[in-house]
């Protein structure tokens, strides 16, 4: 048994990467799967909406990825059972430079993540909305990458970049660099728009796709207030059974993929 290591990423903003990260996570540990969130953005939305407040915590991804502290000793439990965090403060923001100088500055977060490997079944990483050292240090270490996509006009655009993206990763970091799914947020089934940025998604990535499609929800947008994910701020809510259901979709895809290393042992 080892963890599944999933970056969650997309170089455009505002897409719904930290609320797929952060409801997905805590639908896998309601599965009874130990999850491990790895709050890789600097902006810190993972931690503030698990109801830390960055300036207060001890330690954090800049401790384990700049300057190589063991990663058990930034994590911390959350408000939620099996699930954990490494939480982000605004010093990772420093990161992106300091890295640039450091031996096997890809690869950081990968080797922090091997002493993990027994602890955790899934280990998810929100990524910044841009393609920068943290960004690769989390796609390093990952096995594939989750991409949230916002049905919306630009969504394509957007997804062109990204493929461009995964193929120079591939050619020089990671040649088995896969997406393992794409999910669709903010949907909304009234809008036509919404209908045709799936259909063309569907079109382009049958297999990845993964379905149900994340409502656009109030609940989901207040839950991070809250400091709770929408599993535990809105039970039985439009949000919550969405992201159940994903994360059923993404275990079967992943069990599909990756037959060898998801041999989870069921509860
Ligand atoms: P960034 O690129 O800045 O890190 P992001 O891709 O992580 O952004 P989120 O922070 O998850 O995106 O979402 C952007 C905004 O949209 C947030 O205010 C969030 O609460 C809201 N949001 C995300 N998903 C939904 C949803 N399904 N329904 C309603 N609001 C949502
Ligand atoms: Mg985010």
């Amino acid at each position: 048994m080892s963890a599944i290591v999933l970056a969650v990423v997309n170089q455009k903003g505002g897409v719904g990467k930290t609320t797929t990260v952060v409801n997905l996570a805590a639908s896998l540990a309601e599965k009874g799967k130990r999850t491990l969130i790895i709050d890789c953005d600097p902006q810190g939305n993972c931690t503030t909406g698990l109801g830390y407040i960055p300036e207060t915590v001890n330690s954090s991804v800049y401790d384990v990825v700049v300057l190589g502290q063991p990663i058990t000793s930034a994590t911390i439990p959350t408000a939620v059972e099996n699930l954990w965090l490494v939480p982000a403060t605004l010093q990772l923001a420093g990161a992106e430079i300091e890295l640039v100088g450091l031996p096997r500055r890809e690869y950081r977060l990968s080797y922090a993540l091997e002493a993990l490997d027994e602890v955790y079944d899934y280990v998810l990483i929100d990524c910044p909305p841009s393609l920068g050292l943290l960004t690769l240090n989390a796609i390093v270490a990952s096995v594939g990458l989750v991409v949230p996509i916002q049905c919306e006009f630009y969504a394509l655009q957007g997804l062109s970049l990204l493929s461009h993206t995964i193929s120079l990763v591939r050619q020089s970091l990671k040649p088995s660099l896969v997406i393992v799914g794409i999910i669709m947020t903010l949907y909304d089934a009234r809008l036509s728009l919404a209908h045709q940025v799936v259909d063309e998604i569907r079109d382009r990535f049958g297999d990845e796709l993964l379905e149900p499609f994340i409502p656009r929800s109030v609940r989901l947008s207040e839950a991070p207030s809250h400091g709770l994910p929408i599993t535990a701020y809105d039970p039985g809510g439009k949000g919550t059974k969405a992201y159940l259901a994903v994360a059923d979709a993404l275990e079967a895809r992943i069990h599909s993929l990756f037959p060898t290393i998801s041999a989870i042992p069921e509860e």
